[in-house]
């Protein structure tokens, strides 16, 4: 027997009846009948027969197929226990491809790269679950994983988030941490209705790049990090005031004032204003009196 080839919507709809499949709407589980945006994204991803490919949440297998036919090895990580069964049917044609039930944020990402791919960068595909994109992201950035890019499919405006910079409503603490780690490129929109079931948000394709070096240079990148969250928890306040009004950082408000100053920005400036650069030299400016 060969596995069902799951690009078409009409397989889809076969198998999830074969094995009266319940969506649970806990695990975001929206799954791709477009074989478009499954062929935009393996496109996006830049993936070679060299390639390692972790794929999050990989439903009944849609995008496995396509993965595990342009990779050397797929490893996919599925916390749903009932859709084990049937990705063993759906992806028995491929014999590279390895299955694991878990939840992938308990999932030691360092150790899978450097048992399946010696710790060489791999890459990450997947159509996320929209709940926890932030924890996952941020997981592989922060977590000392070794990351070629990361090709995924989030809720629309999360994409957008990622990729702007100052000035911009969406700006914020995501935008300044993914292009820390990446560089981000929205490689497409995706409607609704290109999965099922429909979510009530629109999608983007989002490729996340990883830098090789950092884009500034700070003296102490948590710190910086702090700092960064403390400017956006108060978005209408200024930076002087959210800094100031932080239960993350402990300056006191002269302290705050003159680092300020000494970063050369103006005293009523708001975070939202704040470029990376400006937020590593003001970093500096608290190492600089404190260090
Ligand atoms: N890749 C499939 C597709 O494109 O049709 C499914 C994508 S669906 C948006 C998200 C998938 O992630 C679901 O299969 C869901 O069960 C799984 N998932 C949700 N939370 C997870 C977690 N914490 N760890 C691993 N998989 C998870």
């Amino acid at each position: 027997m060969t596995a069902p080839y799951l690009g078409d919507p009409r397989r889809t709809i076969e198998v999830l009846q074969k094995y009266e499949f319940v969506f649970q709407k806990k695990f975001g589980q929206n799954f791709l009948i477009d074989t478009h945006v499954l062929d935009k994204i393996v496109a996006a991803a830049k993936i070679s027969k060299e390639d390692f490919v972790l794929e999050i949440g990989p439903g009944i297998g849609t995008m496995t197929q396509y993965l595990a036919s342009a990779a050397r090895e797929v490893f996919a990580v599925e916390i749903d226990r009932a859709l084990i069964p049937i990705l063993e049917d759906t992806l028995q044609d491929y014999s590279n491809v390895t299955i694991l039930n878990e939840d992938i944020l308990k999932v030691d990402i360092r150790k899978l790269a450097e048992e399946h791919n010696h710790g060489k960068p791999i890459k990450v595909v997947a159509n996320l679950p929209y709940y926890i994109t932030t924890p996952i992201i941020m997981g592989l950035f922060e977590g000392e994983v070794p990351i070629d890019s990361i090709t995924v499919m989030v809720q629309k405006e999360v994409a957008d988030r990622m990729q702007v910079g100052p000035g911009t409503k969406d700006y914020g603490a995501l935008s300044l941490a993914v292009q820390y780690y990446a560089q981000p490129y929205i490689v497409a929109n995706v409607p609704p209705n290109c999965f099922m079931p429909r979510p009530k948000v629109g999608s983007a394709v989002i490729r996340l790049t990883r830098h090789e070096e950092p884009p500034v240079k700070t003296r102490d990148t948590k710190l910086m990090f702090r700092i960064i969250r403390a400017s956006f928890n108060q978005r209408r306040k200024t930076l002087a005031n959210g800094l100031s009004n932080s239960a993350e950082l402990s300056f006191s408000k002269q302290e705050i004032q003159e680092a300020i100053e000494a970063a050369g920005l103006p005293a009523g400036v708001r975070g939202e204003a704040l470029t990376l650069e400006d937020f590593a030299r003001l970093t500096d400016c608290f190492v600089k009196k404190h260090g």
